[in-house]
């Protein structure tokens, strides 16, 4: 490692180089259960910097396989897609810039924080609608890396359906610019004999041999972030070939993204949330089709121990959420203890539309309500005031999106272990799906709660544990194996937004099969035959390097 750090401010790079044993600890997580102790952490300044790095590395590989560069910007990875035992480099240090902003684009670095991008894109009326719930933490970058999705998906889409065009860092050292094409300029890309060319060359070739056999490979579920996104690159009806796809979700196992064009759209400012409580998880069988026929923008749902953790734990609101906040959330939540006084709902769906006008949202929010009104459920309408859901509704998106977050700092001995935090299953599957799920957590004993994005049946269950005490420990195979054949038996994904990291990519066979994982190995070989960028995730994933890396202490 010393040859490398030599090597690196020799070749003029200006950003820091960090291998004190604090960065070394620092870097050594990810919000994942895992760990992995990096040699080096470095800071480029730009994307020069980056470039070095990797031609340097890519020429001193020859001497020491296991040098290796993993990409990392805020390190809310929950599948320990940051992690490396090599190189880090660190995007978030000086790569933190938002560009230019219209509109209908914002160009920005891959480091600048989703809070503060936001604020940019504001300004300008606009919003990039598939932000994370972990928004107030993240990085556009990692957004891009791990094709995130949230909240808004349902109506919006993931990430890959906003990237208008990415700048990245292949592996010769060069940067590229990558973005949709077709006629007149995928011909010429393609005619082109250099090292760009070739890489289209040979995805665009791979991706004609294989057509069928990739399309048919798409996951049956409305978002995925499992493997590469093959079967959205080459479509011969539109004649559009998009490497964006690629990029967007490899977990940076490709190249390295030093630039993004998010595509913007308008913010709409109106919003109403139907917030319904279920005591029989059987209705969600009819519920769920009803509730998307009306096309909300936004269906969360979250279970009775996600209640049950907010009430116990209420004193950690206090400091996440502020003095002024929390009194709020006591007050408006009295009412709903009075109704929890009849008895605990075992679900809570909360539907949200938007709207140009107040008019607009109360239409949309009464029809639905309308629909609804022969089934059992007790319906409560929120919002029509001047920030409906800022206003009454906070209390249920508080729950929503905090106990989330609360689950992730230490509560007492435990500690979150996400391993089966973010399948997905069509929602029409949920009615038989949903109970079988609750018989495996019970029979494990998992302190666990289900909250997720009902409308894409997409659930987040993060089992608090403590993963030091052996007897725990040994939970986590077995029950993730139940979880992941529960999920795949009714053709679901083991991963809707968070990516595959060391907990799933050695499930990447039971998902797509060995014909498809090949192709995923195929196409890593094509853009990083030395295996420079983040070893050990997606196709070179193994259960065995895996696994022997889960944290023993916190
Ligand atoms: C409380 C909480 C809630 C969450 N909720 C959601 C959610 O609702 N939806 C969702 O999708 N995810 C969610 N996540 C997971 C995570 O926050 C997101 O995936 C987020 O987008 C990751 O961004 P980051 O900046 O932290 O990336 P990091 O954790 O730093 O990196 C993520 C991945 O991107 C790669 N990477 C980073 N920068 C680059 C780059 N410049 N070029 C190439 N590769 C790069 C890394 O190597 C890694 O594989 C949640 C996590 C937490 C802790």
């Amino acid at each position: 490692m010393e040859d490398f750090k030599q090597t690196l401010v020799k070749n003029g790079f200006k950003g820091e180089l960090d291998d004190s044993p604090e960065a070394k600890e620092k870097y050594s997580h990810d919000a994942s259960m895992f760990e992995l102790r990096p040699k080096l952490v470095i800071k480029p300044l730009d994307s020069a910097d980056v470039q070095t790095a990797v031609k340097l590395v890519a020429q001193l590989k020859r001497k020491d396989h296991s040098l290796s560069l993993t990409a990392r910007s805020a390190g809310t990875d929950m599948a320990g897609g940051a992690i490396n035992e090599s190189v880090i480099v660190d995007f978030n240090a000086h790569l933190n810039k938002v560009e230019k902003v219209t509109p209908t684009e914002a160009q920005t670095q891959p480091g600048v924080f989703y809070r503060d991008f936001e604020k940019e894109t504001l300004k300008h009326g606009a919003l990039m609608l598939s932000y994370p719930a972990s928004r107030e933490l993240c990085t556009v970058g990692g957004m891009v890396a791990n094709n995130s999705g949230g909240e808004k998906s349902l109506e919006y889409g993931k990430v890959k359906d906003f990237v208008n065009e990415l700048k990245v860092v292949f592996a010769d050292g060069n940067e590229y610019t990558i973005k949709p094409l077709k006629g007149e300029e995928l011909k010429k890309k393609l005619a082109q004999t250099d090292y760009e060319g070739k890489i289209y060359n040979r995805i665009y070739d791979l991706c004609e041999k294989h057509y069928d056999e990739i399309k048919e490979a798409k996951p049956h579920v409305s978002k995925n972030s499992m493997g590469y996104t093959l079967w959205e690159v080459w479509d011969r009806e539109t004649g559009v070939f998009d490497l964006t796809k690629l990029i967007v979700g490899s977990e940076g196992t490709l190249g390295f993204v030093t630039d993004i064009k998010y595509r913007l759209v308008p913010h709409r400012a109106h919003s109403g949330l139907l917030v319904l409580f279920l005591k029989n998880i059987d209705e969600l069988g009819e519920l769920v089709p009803k509730i998307l026929e009306h096309k909300p923008a936004t269906f969360e749902s979250f279970d009775d121990a996600t209640l049950w953790l907010s009430i116990r734990f209420m004193p950690s609101f206090l400091k996440l959420l502020g003095v002024k906040r929390f009194i709020h959330l006591l007050i408006t939540l009295i009412p709903d203890g009075l109704q929890l006084l009849r008895g605990i709902p075992k679900l809570i769906l909360m539907v949200e539309f938007n709207g140009e006008t107040e008019e607009e949202v109360r239409d949309k929010v009464h029809g639905l309500h309308r629909d609804l009104k022969h089934l059992r459920a007790r319906y409560e309408i929120n919002g029509f005031e001047e920030d409906p859901t800022e206003g009454k509704s906070e209390k249920f998106w508080i729950m929503r999106r905090y106990s989330f977050q609360l689950l992730r700092s230490k509560v007492k001995d435990k500690h979150t272990a996400p391993y089966i935090d973010d399948f997905a299953v069509a929602p029409e599957h949920l009615a038989v799906f949903l109970p079988q799920l609750q018989k495996i957590i019970k029979k494990y004993k998992l302190f666990a709660t289900i909250a997720g994005h009902m409308g894409d049946g997409n659930f987040h269950v993060i089992p608090l544990m403590k993963i030091e005490d052996p007897k725990e420990r040994k939970k986590i195979e077995p029950s993730q194996h139940e979880v992941n054949e529960l999920v795949l038996k009714y053709d679901g994904t083991l991963s809707g937004e968070h990516n595959d990291g060391l907990v799933r990519g050695p499930w990447l066979k039971a998902q797509f099969g060995t014909k498809i994982t090949g192709l995923f190995r195929e196409v890593k070989d094509i853009f990083d035959p030395e295996n420079i960028f983040n070893p050990h995730k997606k196709s070179d994933a193994s259960w065995s390097y895996s696994y022997s890396h889960i944290r023993d202490h916190f």
